[in-house]
């Protein structure tokens, strides 16, 4: 599966704030936008317009990077959502909230989403009680999440608990972290979905 291989922080950067993608050094003063809060490169610090079209590609990518999807993966999760009955903009976000790598990280069991994504492939968790190693899964309300018995990676998520980014534990799921387990209550609505951003400008972008 094609993935970003680059440096993390410049996708920060480059959107001008902080998109929580390592983890604890996030929430540290080693944070790149504490430090140089420009886009990276030599016109770096030059002002740009503000144009329509700029504003909406921004929002897209910046989604897309908070999620850790590639463009192909991103449009894909875009043209389901357009086809679901409801505001196409809200659909994208449950969509990519229901993701399992994104549930994992949001019970915290994952410093990042990208350490999610890993601690995924590698086999580490169950869904209903079967081993699932496709960090895209989508999870539907009433499934119910798990680490492998004798996984090695218990102490691992123990860590990540006290390291993660995520913030409070989103109210649509139903997590257990003495015993590394979880259930989805239900979907999130907007409402229940702690994301700063604007989707409509990503439908306004797909639209055109
Ligand atoms: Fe972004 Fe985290 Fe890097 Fe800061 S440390 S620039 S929030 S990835």
């Amino acid at each position: 599966m094609a993935r970003y291989s680059g440096a993390v922080c410049k996708l920060c950067r480059q959107e001008r704030e902080k998109l929580f993608l390592k983890g604890k050094r996030c929430m540290s003063d080693k944070c790149a936008i504490n430090r140089r809060p420009f886009p990276p490169g030599e016109h770096g610090r030059r002002r740009v317009r503000n144009s329509e079209y700029r504003l909406q590609l921004r929002e897209k990518q910046k989604i897309k990077r908070i999620y850790g999807l590639v463009e192909q993966q991103f449009r894909n999760c875009y043209q389901l959502s357009a086809r679901q009955a409801g505001i196409t903009g809200e659909n994208l976000l449950r969509n990519l909230e229901s993701r399992l790598d994104n549930v994992i990280y949001r019970s915290r069991f994952a410093a990042s989403r990208s350490e999610a994504r890993q601690l995924i492939r590698h086999g580490n968790f169950l869904v209903n009680g079967r081993k699932v190693n496709i960090p895209s899964y989508r999870l539907k309300s009433g499934d119910v999440f798990s680490l492998k018995e004798n996984s090695r990676e218990k102490e691992r998520i123990v860590r990540a608990q006290e390291m993660s980014s995520a913030g409070e534990i989103s109210s649509w799921l139903d997590v257990d972290s003495k015993s590394i387990s979880g259930k989805v209550k239900k979907l999130p609505d907007r409402s229940e979905i702690d994301l700063s951003v604007r989707e409509q400008l990503v439908v306004e972008f797909y639209s055109k």
